[in-house]
């Protein structure tokens, strides 16, 4: 049978269409037309092995399992897939999917970051850099984007998505899977993308890590599900469910949510994997009777695979035979599952060369765009007095627990790098003193209490404790003060531990954690000045800092070359440009916080709502600052009124003020003033990121489509683009006012 689909394989163009080529669905059909029950349903199951369980994972292969997640190794992958190839009776190539989610073996920004380049170009470029070195290995599904819209810093995977707002968040996805999927999925270093966590996982209650999302149809319509769409638009292959009920209904059981929106009205082609254990945990959730139920649901609910809980291969059949799950379903689920197969080019190449992988990871080429991606995604959150650029001080102090970290500077997910190629921030500063290196002393000052286990801990045992007792603290606190004493300048390098964001790591401060506060307090009483460099995954609650400290650069946890790009941006080598893509708080009670809010009352005073603290922000939406100063003025509409559906060109003179040349992410905002139901007091509908030499004026036009204007109103119950007079405003951040036109949306 091999042979036979193989010949049929060898005659497909090389670029298949998603869905609609003729010759998949004749080979596809002709594969499961020779599947027993049982066979095809080992297609749409998941196992997990990271553990080297040799034997194991060889009777899977021959069995036909449709995918296994988390084996990384190539020569292992290639093992495998010549067995399921050549041994397993219908010799289905096996799908190796992974958590390939900023780099595989390089190590990019993290998401959270990528997204604060405001460069989706940028995020393309990563992701397909990352595609290449894990389709290298034979890893051909990758488990990202994650599109989640967040708006509780709490929690702890906002660092994985693209922060607050959706339509940023949806050209962030987009891009992602364009880089990921590249011109087509037959590309030999093409990856499948798996857009999750279809839907709300963003929204747990109280930030928790996997509690349930109650969300109005309102906000899941216009905020949350607009990423996923869009990913879909963009032709990501596979969707992956959320763990969490979605207004009461499990999300692998939400047919609502799988089949009537994805698969229905979107049309979506690919297939539907459950999130770990998801489908077994339906029967957690209080949802599914047993084990049996579960698989039944799941399997009507639209979800084609399971991942690691095996309640399809224990159960799906006699809940076929018993006539609660259809053939028709079991069909369509493995259609899908062969399709993405067949479009990835599996069945024609299912190997890959672990010798060549070898050359493609953590190669200059690699490094060079992680350095790159890295200057792209810092943000400038202030710089008072102009410290920053350094002008190459002649002795500087390098203090704080993450300055030295090899582990915390590559970020949560970043499970098949090798720490020992992460450049640290210590490490980019003193290849700049190579030939004064006592130039550049270091102290940890503190250490970052790593709390609570992290399901990834064991994958970096390298960052141990190492003071102890309270006469080792003290003396490392001590040692740190009088290297800031002694030295011109300080970089305080300070944030959260790598395992305190990601899966499982929601935190109820948004604090500096620890004594790092205390350090850079006392650091700053020195009277010496002092520059924080933040390496963290979320808004920080940074108070104290912004209200004392000079220079603050957000550089988030920046990578493999994350050392060398701080440097860059320190030295002034580069220049920041990123802004941020998630509302900084002042505290953590002021969470859930994000720009695009409803007004009720007192629009003049919107910082007076709560008893004891201001309720505005640290820093806006979009806020990010450069070495240069920009200008934004004269703000010109192409029309004084559209047609609905039709674009409206926008423009605005940008100007660099400064001495260097910089970047600025010219921003647009509309408020829709009056329509069936209220809107928020503004929306990011457009932006682009310009380069403007010193000295440049450039004019700047964003094409609004004021199909963006459409919403899903709450009165009407539907999609709709509704005429009237809408503000604009474009700027350098959400706040920004200085912009202001309107114009009528005529119908
Ligand atoms: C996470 C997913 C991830 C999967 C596989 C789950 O616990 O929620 O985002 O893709 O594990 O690693």
């Amino acid at each position: 049978p091999f042979v036979q689909a193989r010949a049929v394989a060898q005659s497909a163009p090389s670029s298949v269409k998603a869905g609609g080529d003729a010759r998949e669905t004749r080979f596809v059909n002709e594969l499961l037309g020779q599947m027993t029950l049982e066979e095809k349903i080992e297609q749409m199951s998941q196992v997990a092995l990271n553990t080297p369980d040799g034997a194991k994972a060889e009777a899977f292969a021959q069995a036909g399992v449709g995918s296994f997640l988390f084996i990384t190794d190539p020569v292992r992958i290639n093992k495998l897939q010549h067995i399921a190839v050549e041994k397993s009776r219908l010799h289905i190539p096996i799908l190796f999917g992974f958590d390939v989610i900023h780099g595989f073996r390089t190590v990019y920004p993290v998401p959270l970051a990528m997204a604060a380049s405001w460069d989706p170009k940028a995020v393309e470029k990563g992701q397909r850099m990352a595609a290449r070195e894990a389709s290298a290995a034979g890893v051909k599904w990758t488990f990202a984007p994650m599109v989640d819209i967040a708006r509780d810093a709490r929690w702890g995977r906002i660092m994985e998505g693209a922060g607050e707002d959706p339509y940023l968040g949806a050209r962030i996805a987009e891009a992602q899977v364009h880089g990921f999927q590249g011109s087509s999925l037959s590309n030999a270093d093409s990856i499948v993308a798996c857009v999750k966590h279809l839907a709300g996982y963003g929204a747990a209650v109280g930030g928790r890590d996997y509690d349930s999302s109650d969300i109005s149809e309102n906000d899941l319509q216009n905020i949350y599900l607009p990423p996923f769409h869009a990913a879909e638009k963009a032709g990501a292959g596979t969707f992956m469910t959320a763990y969490m009920d979605l207004n009461g209904v499990p999300a692998a059981g939400n047919k609502w949510l799988v089949r009537d929106t994805l698969k229905g009205q979107w049309g979506f082609k690919g297939f539907v994997v459950s999130d770990w254990d998801a489908v077994h945990s339906l029967v957690v959730h209080g949802f599914a009777k047993d084990d049996a139920d579960a698989a039944a649901r799941a399997a009507n609910t639209g979800i084609d695979m399971e991942m690691t809980s095996h309640d399809y291969t224990d159960h799906l059949a006699a809940e076929v035979k018993s006539g609660a799950v259809t053939v028709v379903t079991i069909d369509e689920a493995v259609r899908r599952i062969l399709s993405v197969k067949y479009r990835l080019g599996l069945f024609e190449h299912p190997y890959s060369d672990p010798a060549l992988a070898n050359a493609q990871f953590v190669n200059a080429e690699q490094r060079a765009a992680a350095r790159a991606a890295a200057i792209r995604s810092a943000v400038l959150l202030k710089n008072d007095g102009n410290v920053l650029p350094l002008q190459r001080p002649k002795s500087i102090a390098v203090i704080g627990p993450l300055a030295a970290s090899k582990v915390d500077i590559g970020g949560s997910w970043s499970l098949a790098s090798h720490p020992a190629d992460n450049v640290t921030v210590l490490e980019g500063i003193r290849r700049r003193y190579a030939g004064t290196p006592d130039a550049v002393k270091f102290s940890k000052g503190v250490e970052i209490e790593r709390g609570n286990w992290s399901i990834f801990d064991e994958q970096f045992p390298e960052d141990k404790p190492t003071l102890h007792t309270d006469a080792e603290k003290k003396a490392a606190f001590d040692e740190a003060i009088a290297l800031v004493k002694a030295s011109d300048v300080t970089v305080m390098v300070l944030g959260e531990a790598q395992n305190m964001n990601g899966e499982r790591a929601a935190r109820q401060s948004l604090d500096l954690p620890g004594q790092q506060e205390a350090l850079l307090e006392a650091a700053q009483a020195t009277g010496k000045p002092v520059v924080l460099v933040l390496l963290n995954g979320r808004p920080l609650a940074i108070n104290w800092a912004a209200g004392h400290v000079p220079a603050i650069l957000e550089a988030w946890y920046p990578g493999t070359e994350g050392g060398n790009a701080v440097a860059d941006l320190l030295f002034g080598d580069a220049v920041p440009g990123g802004k941020l893509p998630v509302t900084f708080p002042r505290s953590a009670g002021q969470e859930p916080l994000f720009y695009a809010r409803y007004l009720t009352q007192i629009p003049h005073e919107p910082d007076t709502r709560y008893w004891d603290g201001s309720s505005a922000p640290l820093y806006p939406f979009g806020y990010g600052l450069s070495y240069a100063k920009f200008t934004t003025t004269n703000l010109k509409l192409g029309a004084a009124s559209v047609a609905a559906g039709g674009p409206l060109q926008v423009s605005v003179d940008v100007k660099n003020d400064g001495a260097v040349a910089a970047d600025e992410v010219v921003q647009l905002y509309t408020h829709q003033r009056a329509g069936s139901a209220s809107r928020p007091v503004r929306e990011l509908k457009g932006f682009e990121r310009v380069t403007l030499k010193a000295g440049e004026t450039r004019t700047v036009t964003l094409t609004l489509d004021t199909k963006e204007l459409g919403f899903w109103s709450a009165a009407t119950r539907r999609f709709g683009i509704e005429p009237g007079t809408f503000d604009v405003w474009v700027g350098d951040s959400s706040a920004s006012s200085e912009n202001h036109g309107t114009f009528e949306l005529t119908k």
